[in-house]
């Protein structure tokens, strides 16, 4: 396999956020499903949601606010619009960094109708004057509004209709701890099992018009690093692939061959993550490692490794976390065929 040392991040093919090559085209609108039902994995959160949707339909009250916390491209997003259209109410979508001034949210707030889910995508991301905006909206759904300067400013209060908050983030303790007390409902994404990706690429597949077989969806999903977004991403390349090279069927073959050439390997495994083990395991004798260390060795930013890499690289149980630092594990030296003093393996 040839290893490429210039990481483009916008376009790592392993990269669980948006890259350039995911289009917003209808056919991307289309995979998201739409109901509880249609939504694969993520029982737990499943289950909890649909007894909370239930009982606040049965009041006729909205939702309480929703924190939804996980590595990116598992499904907050999707998750957040189905609890919109299971509760048939509007869904609108912001982002932490998109709400610069407390003007922006005062605007967004007060355009909500009665029930209305609003979405705040990076909610760590809000800065502390947006959060003193947003405390009274959800606890008593009023916003405060200054008028005025100096001695003679005084304070209005302006109601809201009722609505909910969905918040997601990558971080969860990156947020305030005023901010989080505010959501009655908090959830935990977790990174998809094999099975639940090779279901998400099946019913993909039937979205999008590609032959796949179970062979081929399951060596997909083996590569996918358990992000359906990934999953998603790879079924549109690896179709190319089919088209061009094969009789259009995805098949295990295909999928060896398109992903062995966008150096993706059979763990799911890109360039970077093999530069970050290796790292390790040569620079480092294993580790310990600071993260910062590790980061700066590798021309990579601390957030990356933290957010994009090690997720999926500890759930592999090729990395473990130390109060001291990273360590490379026996398992990623296995992978990598090197051996214990950083000599490759015959
Ligand atoms: P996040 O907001 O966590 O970054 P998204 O909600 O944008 O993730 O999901 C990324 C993509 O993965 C979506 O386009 C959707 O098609 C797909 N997806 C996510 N979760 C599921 C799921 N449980 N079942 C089927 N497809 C999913």
């Amino acid at each position: 396999m040839i290893e490429t040392n210039d990481f483009d991040l916008e376009n790592r093919i392993v990269a669980p956020e948006v890259i350039k090559a995911d289009t917003t085209d209808d056919v991307d609108l289309n995979l998201r499903p739409k109901t509880l039902d249609e939504y694969i994995g993520q029982d737990k959160v499943k289950e909890n949601l649909k007894i909370y949707i239930e009982a606040a339909k049965k009041r006729g009250d909205t939702l309480d606010h929703v924190l939804l916390y996980g590595p990116p491209g598992l499904g907050k997003t999707t998750l957040s619009g189905i609890i919109a259209h299971e509760m048939g109410v509007n869904f609108r979508v912001t982002s932490g960094p998109a709400i610069e001034k407390p003007g922006d949210l005062a605007a967004l707030l007060t355009n909500l109708q009665e029930g209305d889910v609003l979405f705040i995508d990076e909610i760590h991301r809000l800065s502390r004057a947006i959060e003193e905006v947003l405390y009274p909206a959800l606890e008593d759904f009023a916003l405060d509004i200054i008028i005025g300067k100096g001695p003679s400013a005084r304070s209005i209060r302006l109601d809201l209709n009722k609505f909910t908050l969905v918040g997601a983030t990558t971080r969860a303790g990156q947020l305030t701890s005023p901010l989080r007390d505010r959501f009655g409902v908090i959830e935990r994404l977790e990174l998809y099992s094999k099975e639940e990706l090779c279901d998400i690429i099946m019913r993909s597949s039937v979205i999008l018009g590609v032959a796949c077989d179970k062979e081929g969806a399951y060596e997909l999903a083996s590569r996918s690093r358990g992000t359906p977004r990934i999953a998603n991403r790879f079924l549109k390349r690896v179709r190319d692939y089919a088209d061009i090279m094969g009789n259009g069927k995805v098949t295990k073959k295909i999928v060896k061959i398109a992903l062995d050439r966008m150096e993706v390997d059979d763990l799911g495994l890109d360039g970077l993550d093999r530069r970050l083990l290796t790292m390790i395991i040569k620079g480092y004798s294993g580790g310990p490692v600071g993260l910062d260390t590790l980061a700066s060795a590798i021309g990579e930013e601390a957030v990356t490794i933290e957010d994009v890499c090690e997720p999926y690289l500890i759930q592999l149980g090729f990395i473990s976390r130390t109060p001291r630092g990273r360590c490379a594990t026996e398992l990623a030296y296995k992978h990598l065929g090197l051996l214990k003093d950083g000599q490759t393996t015959l």
